[in-house]
């Protein structure tokens, strides 16, 4: 409403203009080379209108002659970029899918299109990789560093090249320039861990740990774990170099973060002994025993009380069996050194109770050693040593990532080079055959030592009849 009333106050009042310039007296006489003009002041009025509207005319014209090139150019990149993201959409959609032709087709069609270099880059890379070609992939990543949009993927793919061919040196320095750039990256920092330690650069790998941490792209646990891992290789090294108090700190730091730690709690255990602190060494030897008994945990506790005859060896091993009792590594323990100390009976009745849950070679081989000891019985040994080779072999290190066997602790599988992927445990864990097999075996044992388990009549088994 309040437009139009504007409208009509203009309109009324340039009309008005129009009537009072008509209505003026006077003349315009313009002398020019010679000629005469002469007119009205409402004809050059009328003539400077027109002499505007022609000219705004023209400078639209000539607007749109000089501007339609650029416009033409821009509607055909535009198409051109929207052709590229559909290319390049095909192309990691192709790579996905693992169809390298139709990768290699869309990676073509990309190069002739407008698309971002950074991804043209990481489709031509993935392409390279899915045919093979790890230099054409190289170079594209190479070529990624350059800008610093596509610094990080390219690093990453880097990273990736370098750890598939084994060169831990180079990806070591990719995966600190992506540090970086971005140190909170998942990819980033699990990298960074395992590449520092296994560099042997403990401290450095300790503080990707606690970054890691900080990001929260580590599991607590995990980071635990790790760091006491660190701490043990770090008071190792102190050791080596002879400074025994650090090497005591560092290990009982690790402790602290993993009471179960055994290669830590063994070395501790050992090094706390020597300056005579016995009764930290055994508190930390039974703490650790509580969670995961270990073999070389009885061991090491019979090494630090050592002196020893073989009866106070008992009485050092008895608190084992209390901690976990019917636990099959105490009753074999005791076992072990009850045969020792000729305490026959006594060991007999271990071994009945470890024959009761899931037992291994070693049982066997400790019957073997009751049958020789206690009866002289070399045959009925025999027999058990050749119930031990069928049996289920004895729990030892093994790499959860690759299944690699080794014989004792490393911080790193001598066949896939994971780190703290060693654990302890059974050979066949996992193999259900093998877990079948294991299972009859268990069942067929114990029905067989029935008869070594005290208060029955018949303390000595006829093993040929019942065995087979
Ligand atoms: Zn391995």
């Amino acid at each position: 409403m309040g437009r139009i009333l504007i409208y009509v106050v203009l309109i009324t009042a340039a009309g008005s203009v129009a009537v009072w310039v008509a209505e003026q007296p006077g003349e315009v006489r313009l002398t020019w080379q010679g000629y005469l003009l002469e007119s009205s002041v409402s004809m050059l009025f009328v003539l400077v209108i027109v002499c505007a509207v022609l000219l705004a005319i023209a400078y639209e014209v000539l607007n749109f002659i000089f501007y339609s090139p650029r416009l033409i150019h821009t509607i055909r990149r535009n198409r051109s970029r929207e052709r590229g993201y559909r290319s390049l959409t095909r192309g990691m959609v192709a790579v996905a899918a693992g169809d390298v032709k139709a990768a290699k087709r869309a990676v073509r069609a990309t190069e002739a299109l407008h698309v971002e270099p950074p991804l043209r880059l990481l489709l031509t890379a993935q392409a390279a990789q899915l045919e093979g070609d790890e230099i054409a992939a190289r170079e594209s990543f190479q070529a990624m560093l350059a800008d610093p949009e596509s610094e990080f993927l390219g690093l990453r793919g880097l990273l990736v090249q370098s750890l598939r061919k084994g060169d831990k040196v180079t990806a070591l320095a990719l995966a600190r320039r992506a540090f970086e750039i971005n140190p909170r990256a998942e990819w980033v920092l699990t990298n960074l861990i395992d590449l520092e330690t296994i560099a042997g650069n403990w401290p450095d790998a300790e503080q990707s740990v606690i970054a890691a941490q900080r990001a929260k792209r580590i599991k607590p646990e995990n980071a635990r774990r790790r760091r006491a891992l660190l701490l043990y290789q770090r008071a190792q090294a102190a050791f080596d170099q002879t400074d025994e108090k650090t090497a005591r700190d560092l290990a009982m730091r690790a402790i602290n973060l993993r009471a179960d730690f055994m290669p830590a709690v063994v070395f501790a255990a050992k090094l706390l002994a020597k300056v005579g602190h016995l009764k930290r060494a055994r508190k930390l030897i039974m703490h650790a025993w509580q969670t995961a008994p270990h073999p070389d945990l009885a061991d090491t506790l019979v090494q630090i009380s050592e002196p020893l005859t073989p009866l106070a060896r008992i009485k050092v091993l008895e608190p084992l069996m209390s901690l976990r009792p019917g636990d099959l590594e105490g009753h074999l323990v005791l076992a072990s050194a009850l045969l020792d100390a000729s305490l026959w009976g006594a060991a007999r009745e271990h071994l009945g109770q470890a024959s009761r849950g899931m037992s291994d070679q070693r049982l066997y081989r400790l019957m073997a050693r009751l049958e020789e000891g206690e009866n002289n019985d070399e045959g009925a040994a025999r027999q058990w040593l050749l119930k031990a080779s069928r049996a289920p072999s004895e729990p030892i290190w093994k790499c959860r990532v690759c299944g690699e066997i080794a014989n004792n602790w490393g911080i790193q599988c001598s066949s896939c080079e994971a780190v703290d992927s060693l654990e302890w445990g059974t050979a066949n864990s996992g193999d259900s055959v093998d877990r079948r097999q294991e299972l009859a075996f268990v069942k067929w044992t114990k029905s067989t030592l029935e008869n070594v388990i005290p208060n029955r009549p018949t303390p000595r088994m006829n093993l040929s009849q019942k065995s087979e």
